[in-house]
């Protein structure tokens, strides 16, 4: 937990103006747990959008996993996604933004677009098993690409961290899914992020993540 000292500088850092904590300064209610400040409109929406993110990557590995269940891959990244859910519900939280996820079920999202991509992702993957391990290479690329662009968008060093983590959690995935494709000589191709970005993901090593 930050100290109130630094989260009132980081906020005047900002530009944000020191109305986060209408207490600070005044001697009333110190014994209280300041609050984190505000974020923008866009920091907010990007929040929302890689909850049901993420919950969709968890989504569809959990079907994959019931599919083609003979690979531990699946489930295992499942539990990963859910880590990656939990954190940005506790930012969302923290910020006071609605959650989108208002129904844990399978399948259920809020957004249409993220709806869509489930119905179209978890169609892709039951074929085959290779068909499988390359829908988990599609989210993953998916993910990267647009955790950077939300990075972009926020100085606020709470998201940075959790976006950083998320990614570094994708980049373990992608490897983990190309990797099992390589075994059985299939080869995925890079839909949202540059070759270049992809194939130095690919020649990185597994890394450790970090918790909040
Ligand atoms: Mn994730
Ligand atoms: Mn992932």
């Amino acid at each position: 937990m930050w100290s109130r000292s630094l989260v009132i500088s980081m906020i005047s850092a900002l530009g944000i103006g020191a109305v986060a904590c209408g207490s600070a300064g005044d001697g009333a209610g110190d014994d209280t747990t300041p609050a984190p400040g505000t974020i923008s409109a866009a920091e907010a929406s990007d929040l929302v959008w890689v909850r049901e993110e993420e919950k969709l990557a968890r989504d569809v590995y959990r079907v994959l996993d019931d599919a083609w269940g003979t690979t531990p891959v699946f489930a295992n990244i499942a539990v990963a996604e859910q880590r990656h859910m939990d954190e940005i519900a506790v930012l969302l939280d923290a910020y006071g933004v609605a959650d989108p996820v208002v129904d844990d079920t399978v399948g259920a999202f809020t957004d249409p677009a993220i709806a869509q991509l489930y119905a179209q992702l978890t169609t892709a993957g039951l074929p085959s098993a290779i068909d499988a391990l390359a829908v988990g290479a599609t989210i993953e690329d998916l993910d990267i690409f647009d955790i950077d662009a939300r990075v972009a968008r926020t100085d606020r060093a709470d998201i940075v961290a959790a976006y950083g983590r998320l990614t570094c959690g994708s980049e373990n995935h992608l490897r983990a899914f190309t990797g099992q494709l390589d075994a059985v000589g299939a080869s995925y191709a890079p839909q949202y992020l540059t070759l270049d970005a992809y194939q130095a993901i690919l020649a990185a090593d597994h890394q450790m993540c970090g918790s909040p």
